[in-house]
């Protein structure tokens, strides 16, 4: 028998949440304070593109909707570091042909999972936006964009879900009604969006298929391909402070001084930087914990109402995508709801605690570590080792972006495993030539068991 659902929020999880609920009979109706994004100019100020990787593309093909966006996707193979006397270095993310990260631009895909949810049957409300959750009641309030109120009501027979963002006002409620608690831990560094535009011929002004990072130790300038041959470029830096911060940066002349100085290359491919750069305020990152997803079978939270990341390891909406996965394996054969809410929270819980301190962790590797020449001889022995032992040694970053069968949790606790044998292995030695490799194999055998989601190299 079809049930009722209705879904606050229509950005990343909403819509994929709602095709797989329509696909599978639910009622489904998804309600969005913006406007319909694809009869309107795309809100500004969000992250542009988005780096896709296995877990997401997984989801999107569970929902029957991966081929709609393939040809929006620009694969990256790696990451490109680019140093202050302009010199570039190449650091392959993987091995195998189809270990590849993709950009995506945010509105195509977006546009893409309406068409999807809309296809499958599931009502899209535009311009209505949530004001207030009344969770005795059982009650949604809504402004619309005509300035009229209306009123949902969702109950054990007919859940809300909180697709509506790190500022989810369901959360909020969740909280203030002594269910939830919620910590959000802000980054004491921002970001702000660029861009480099295509040369004359509309090529791409830099290697297109890489993720380019600029690292500098306590900041870095990162460049992400889109299809139409612009970069979306951001720049990572404290917040405050006299040193390298955005608080420093308080005049076109600052900016380009600054750029000059750090990323002299870039600076040269952006000439409307001083501009672009003053367009909009510097966004801020948090790691956000919630004690309690949900509210019995009535209410539960998902995506970043749930669980918002710092976007360092490219895995926000991958993880939220998950979300969806786990929901649809979940929901199989019309489970009761607070079974499956239940069941939801606690078992989705220790993989999103593990992607949010990796992705933290992940900063500190891409503005910093990667220039180190260890950190950079610990990745070749990752991959070799991958070669050696396909089945029990897979490098942590591969298992998060190239394996979705491999939940985070279990990516974060083997990885520290294998950083403990690459640190010893490498001891003292300056290059792969000098490695024993009984040694290490011994200790693989004994300390890594053998995967199901593994595939040998090619
Ligand atoms: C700089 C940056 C870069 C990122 N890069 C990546 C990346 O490369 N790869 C990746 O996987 N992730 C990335 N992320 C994370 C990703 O953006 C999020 O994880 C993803 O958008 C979460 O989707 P969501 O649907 O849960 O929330 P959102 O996408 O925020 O959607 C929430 C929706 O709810 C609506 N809404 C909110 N409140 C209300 C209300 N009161 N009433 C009605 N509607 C409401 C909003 O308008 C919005 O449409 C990045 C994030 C940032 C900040």
């Amino acid at each position: 028998m079809s049930r009722s659902v209705t879904i606050l929020g229509a950005g990343c999880t909403g819509p994929l949440l709602g095709a797989m609920l329509a696909a599978r009979g639910e009622r489904v109706t998804i309600y969005e304070r913006r406007a319909d994004p694809r009869r309107s100019t795309p809100e500004t100020g969000r992250s542009i593109n988005l780096a896709l990787a296995a877990r997401g593309l997984h989801a999107l093909e569970r929902a029957g909707l991966r081929a709609a966006i393939e040809p929006a996707l620009v694969p990256m193979r790696g990451r490109l570091l680019h140093a202050p006397d302009g010199s570039r270095t190449f650091l392959p993310y993987g091995q195998r042909p189809d270990e590849l990260i993709y950009s995506v631009p945010r509105a195509l895909l977006n546009d893409v999972l309406l068409d999807g949810a809309e296809a499958r049957g599931v009502a899209l409300r535009f311009g209505e936006r949530c004001t207030g959750v009344d969770l005795d009641g059982g009650r949604l309030l809504f402004t619309g964009a005509d300035g009229g109120a209306r009123e949902v009501t969702f109950s054990d027979e007919r859940p809300l879900f909180g697709a509506d963002g790190a500022g989810s006002i369901l959360r909020k409620s969740l909280v203030g009604r002594g269910l939830a608690t919620a910590q959000e831990d802000f980054l004491d560094h921002a970001y702000r969006e660029l861009t480099i535009l295509p040369d004359a011929d509309g090529r791409h002004r830099l290697e297109r298929e890489a993720l380019h990072i600029w690292p500098r130790g306590g900041y870095m300038l990162i460049a992400l391909p889109n299809a139409d041959g612009t970069f979306t470029v951001t720049l990572f830096l404290p917040r405050t402070g006299t040193g390298a911060s955005f608080e420093s940066l308080r005049t076109p002349a600052d900016v380009v001084t600054f750029f000059a100085r750090e990323f002299p290359d870039a600076l040269a491919l952006m000439p409307s930087l001083a501009k672009e750069f003053f367009a909009h305020p510097p966004g801020l990152m948090a790691t956000l914990h919630v004690s309690c997803w949900h509210d019995g079978g009535r209410a539960l939270l998902v995506g970043d109402a749930a669980h918002a990341i710092v976007p360092f390891h490219g895995q926000g909406m991958n993880c939220a995508f998950e979300d969806c996965v786990l929901l649809d394996d979940l929901l199989y054969g019309a489970t009761p709801w607070p079974v499956v809410f239940a069941d939801y929270d606690r078992r989705r819980r220790i993989d999103t605690e593990a992607i949010a301190r990796m992705a933290i962790e992940n900063y500190g590797e891409m503005r910093d570590r990667v220039r180190d020449q260890n950190f950079q001889l610990q990745k070749e022995l990752a991959l070799e080792l991958e070669r050696r032992h396909p089945s029990r040694f897979i490098p942590r970053y591969s298992m998060v972006t190239f394996h979705a069968g491999i939940p985070y949790s279990e990516a974060e606790r083997r990885g520290a495993l294998q950083q403990d044998i690459l640190a010893a292995a490498l001891h003292g030695r300056q290059s792969l030539a000098d490695v024993d490799y009984a040694s290490i194999a011994r200790r693989v055998e004994s300390g890594l068991s053998p995967l199901a989601d593994a595939t040998a190299p090619s």
